[in-house]
């Protein structure tokens, strides 16, 4: 029989208050306001944030464009990029320990679909998105899955932390489709995850990499596509792709945990830490969006 450890004594009463950004209403906008600090369930852990960053799909929940108004179901705590050290666990959970500092996988997949039960559990098919279609990680504790939880060494800085979830999008973009190895690569934007992933083409020993923030077409190449157009996209699949010998790749999240580990390992070759130009206090999330929004800065940081 499988060994359950007892549930642990919960850190706060129940009905505690913690701050959180919230998004309260169909509409524009965040409120920076209250709600009831979770607890830790079965195979689940409280986690006390220590950093969250921003990214561009908050942005687009703030600003409620058509994607966020059909995927994003108010009230609910915005935010999924975050780490945070745990301080609860709960019934049934191994291998995790009070005081372990933590990254959030933001895809809570099920474990059980055809999806899942592949190896793509990315693309599960009841997937909960943390900060999109479930409370998520700007606030003060949060509550995640234990099975979403990549534990960090203990000295990793939180803001690095936070940036697990990007740089995972930026690994997984980089080795879609094979590896980067003596080969000439284009990154076309170069907003923090771009950036990420020029850092990581050139520690997996890529011959050229070349930066811009324009699209072109090269014949024979592969193209790896993670950011979301803001409209529908136009392709002549006979002229741009198939007479080309062109591979696309359409990159969702991070393989879970593939892309982990390999982020994982490849942080020991590549400092992210001139990726964070900006921290901002919870409280000052306009502030913090409005940036965003100039395009002025690199990935924004928002420490509890
Ligand atoms: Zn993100
Ligand atoms: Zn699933």
């Amino acid at each position: 029989m499988k060994f359950r450890p007892r549930a642990t004594q919960h850190i706060v009463n129940t009905g505690a208050r913690m701050r959180a950004v919230k998004k309260v209403q169909r509409g524009p906008g965040f409120e920076v306001g209250t709600a009831p600090v979770p607890q830790a369930g079965v195979d689940e852990v409280l986690l006390e944030l220590k950093a969250a960053s921003l990214c561009g799909t908050d942005l687009h929940i703030h600003a409620w464009d058509e994607w966020a108004a059909s995927h994003v179901e108010p009230p609910l705590t915005v935010g999924h990029e975050c780490c945070g050290v745990v301080v609860e666990v709960g019934e049934g959970v191994e291998g995790l320990e009070v005081g372990a500092l933590a990254a959030v996988e933001g895809h809570f997949f099920c474990e059980h679909c055809l999806m899942c039960q592949t190896e793509r559990r990315h693309l599960c098919l009841n997937m909960k998105l943390f900060g999109v279609t479930i409370d998520g990680g700007f606030a003060e504790y949060v509550r995640v899955p234990a099975r979403n939880v990549w534990k960090l060494p203990p000295d990793t800085p939180p803001d690095l932390g936070a940036l697990m979830d990007p740089l995972g999008n930026a690994v997984h973009a980089v080795f879609a489709g094979g590896d980067v190895a003596g080969q000439t690569v284009a990154v076309t934007g170069c907003g923090p995850i771009g950036l990420m992933a020029v850092a990581i083409c050139r520690a997996a020993g890529a011959a050229h990499i070349l930066a811009t923030d324009v699209g072109t077409y090269r014949p024979g190449g592969r193209a790896a596509l993670l950011g979301l157009p803001a409209d529908v996209v136009k392709l002549d699949l006979a002229e741009q792709v198939i007479l080309k010998g062109i591979s696309l790749h359409g990159v969702f999240g991070r393989r879970i945990f593939e892309t982990w580990y390999r982020a994982t390992n490849l942080l020991q070759k590549i400092d992210l830490t001139p990726a964070v130009t900006h921290s901002f206090a919870l409280e000052d999330i306009d502030q913090a969006l409005a940036l965003m929004h100039s395009g002025e800065c690199g990935k924004v940081v928002l420490a509890p």
